[in-house]
């Protein structure tokens, strides 16, 4: 197939007999036939079926759209036919502009609806959220809608620390809802709600200018003013597939009057393979503005490594599963070697998450880690408290420094 993989628009040639894509692969795109006729076929007991026969002006492959799953069924070209392609990043600026409720519901109707479609349920269909489950996250998205507008909202700093000397390098900024009575809602539950209602791209922004702000004060504070030091902030994948995103997050680092060389960008593997023309871009953006890029919960994606070298990134952030296991666990001390040697050949920075205890700080000394971030050295803070965390350090006057 003539696929123009830079230009959405650009009409696609599918010669006859021609497979458009196979039902199990991932997909960013639907077509509108122009001319032709496509097959729409399925496994069903065992063997393909064919479930209709398109044709000019029919919309085929909208599903993976909206939720982004594999193709529930396989297209194939008739006769000779012309397609217009339809790109989840074109959908994703329109869903984002939708309000909450409509986004839920297109895609609880959307998960449902696949559910009833052929014998091979895809395995993230198998928990199709209940109405109820739906409401509870309507509930969860108009109170983080008012957080944000309100000051509900903080973000907390997680030093990051050289495993040399125990200097600071800088800082995971992390957001934080104090929900009230409830207390704090794990980030996890209100990060994937912000993400589903589109106020991501909200709160996404709101954390980056607290983060590039707080940075300023934090480095003041710093004594050792040579050395400077830099803020991580976490991207997720609605913000980095986000029509026109990447652009608002610099505008937002430059009026915040951070150096984009200091800030550090934190995107997941999935987030950069869900749509990975879409991801290039942005990346491409940021990497222009001199800002890093970070591979965060490096090895937890599933994912094949030859993305490494089609993104410009700069650090990949070894994920706490395999640092908790270390030394003890022969497989994940060979695995955490690995990565480390990975780093060392593509010449990119190891940071370690989630260290909890000296012998895996230790550990990973000894392996040639040069960064780590963790419970041992500090959890993440409110800023007065990261600002007195590290006045202690600077006076010598620090208990929490660490024997490894
Ligand atoms: P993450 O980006 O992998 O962040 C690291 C998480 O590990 C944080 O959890 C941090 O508190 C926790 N952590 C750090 N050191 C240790 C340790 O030694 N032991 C243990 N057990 N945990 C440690 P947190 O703050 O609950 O955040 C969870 C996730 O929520 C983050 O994982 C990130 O994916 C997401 N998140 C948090 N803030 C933001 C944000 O502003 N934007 C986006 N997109 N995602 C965010
Ligand atoms: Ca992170
Ligand atoms: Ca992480």
């Amino acid at each position: 197939m003539n696929t123009n993989l830079h230009n959405p628009w650009e009409i696609q040639h599918v010669a006859a007999g021609e497979c458009i894509f196979r039902e199990g692969e991932t997909g960013d795109r639907a077509y509108l036939i122009e001319s032709g006729s496509v097959e729409i076929s399925a496994k069903q007991h065992g063997a393909a079926q064919i479930l209709s026969v398109l044709g000019e002006g029919d919309v085929f492959g909208e599903m993976t759209l909206i939720d982004g799953h594999p193709r529930s069924a396989t297209a194939r070209a008739l006769d000779d036919c012309t397609l217009l392609p339809i790109t989840r990043a074109q959908i994703e600026t329109k869903l984002g502009n939708a309000d909450p409720l409509t986004r839920l519901l297109l895609k609880l109707i959307l998960s449902r609806f696949r559910g009833t479609h052929g014998e091979r349920e895809p395995a993230p269909f198998k928990h199709t959220r209940t109405l109820q489950q739906v409401a509870a996250e309507l509930n969860i998205a108009t109170d983080l809608r008012q957080a944000l507008e309100g000051d509900a909202l903080e973000v907390h700093y997680q030093p990051i620390v050289r495993l040399t000397d125990q200097t600071i390098a800088g800082f995971e900024a992390l957001a934080r809802w104090n929900r009230g009575a409830e207390g704090y809602v794990p980030p996890p539950k209100f990060i994937a709600v912000a993400e589903d209602t589109g106020l991501i791209l909200p709160l996404g922004r709101w954390v980056l200018n607290q983060a590039c702000r707080a940075l300023q004060r934090l480095q003041a504070q710093y004594c050792a003013a040579d050395e400077a030091l830099f803020m991580s902030v976490n991207v997720a994948a609605g913000q980095l597939h986000h029509h026109g995103e990447a652009q608002m997050l610099l505008d937002t680092i430059t009026a915040a009057g951070a150096a984009p060389a200091r800030i550090k960008l934190e995107i997941t593997e999935t987030a950069l393979l869900d749509d990975p023309q879409a991801a290039a871009r942005a990346m491409q953006a940021f990497c222009g503005q001199g800002i890093r890029l970070a591979i965060d919960d490096f090895g937890t994606g599933y994912s094949g490594l030859n993305y490494l070298h089609r993104f410009p990134l700069h650090t990949l952030k070894i994920d706490r599963s395999f640092v908790s296991q270390i030394p003890q666990d022969a497989a994940c001390l060979r695995l955490v070697r690995a990565i480390l040697g990975l780093c060392r050949e593509m010449n990119l920075v190891a940071i370690a998450e989630g260290v909890e205890l000296p012998e895996q700080a230790a550990a990973l000394h000894a392996l040639g880690c040069e960064f780590a971030q963790g419970y041992l050295f500090a959890r993440p803070l409110p800023e007065s408290d990261t600002l007195q965390w590290m006045e202690q350090r600077a006076t010598g006057d620090d208990k929490q420094s660490v024997n490894f």
